[in-house]
């Protein structure tokens, strides 16, 4: 059947620029009443995240999933950053051990007999256009302090030592919705939202 004049045009497509299947499941979900299609970058391709900052890897992870489609992509990086460390692990946070139990074990080490625990969770999100140029960039940042022993079973990552004050809960002892609400991404998502919304319109 031929086109007709006032069909609606196709929603903007939005690149996820990550390779894990959980992330661009739950940027989807996210941003599901933007009314846009959310798509995951090309496989096999690689970004070396050479930034010393979470918004400097998010550049260029968004960037390069930007050229690689042609089409708007979305990244984001993430991690801990603990004050008496001199703010490490910070981008290293995924490198600091091989494991969730093991970089648990080496923050709790590093940290041992240290009075000041203050840390603080961040999540760097950048929006490139289709050209590869960024657009858009927003921080959310969630601050806590890390716990001597570990609590609760939710979660993944540096969960349960992460510790938020506002809520008297570590970041794994809180159901998701209330992880979604008080935490660094989901305080990322809620400053770009209305500003996603407007660029794509
Ligand atoms: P990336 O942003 O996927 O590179 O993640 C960086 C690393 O930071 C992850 O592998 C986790 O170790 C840590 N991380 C980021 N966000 C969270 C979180 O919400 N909880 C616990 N650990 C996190």
């Amino acid at each position: 059947m031929a086109a007709t004049a006032n069909a609606t045009p196709p929603p903007p497509t939005l690149v996820i620029a990550s390779g894990n299947p959980g992330k661009v499941r739950e940027f989807g979900a996210l941003l599901a009443d933007l009314g846009l299609r959310v798509q995951p970058q090309p496989e096999g391709l690689e970004v070396e995240e050479t930034g010393t900052t979470f918004a400097a890897n998010a550049r260029l992870k968004a960037a390069a999933a930007a050229r690689a489609t042609g089409c708007w992509a979305l990244a984001d990086d993430s991690g801990l950053s603990v004050t008496a460390l001199g703010g490490a692990p910070g981008v290293h946070s995924a490198r600091y051990g091989a494991s969730d139990a093991a970089r648990i074990d080496r923050l709790l080490r590093e940290l041992a007999g240290s009075c000041d625990r203050s840390a603080r969770f961040t999540a760097a999100l950048a929006l490139a256009d289709p050209g590869g140029a960024v657009r858009l960039e927003v921080e959310g940042i969630c601050p806590g302090t890390i716990l001597e022993v570990p609590r609760g079973g939710g979660g993944f990552g540096y969960d349960p030592v992460f510790f938020v004050p506002e809520a008297g809960l570590s970041f794994a002892e809180m159901a998701p919705a209330q992880k979604a609400v008080l935490g660094h991404r989901g305080r990322a998502f809620a400053l770009l939202v209305p500003r996603l919304q407007e660029l794509l319109a």
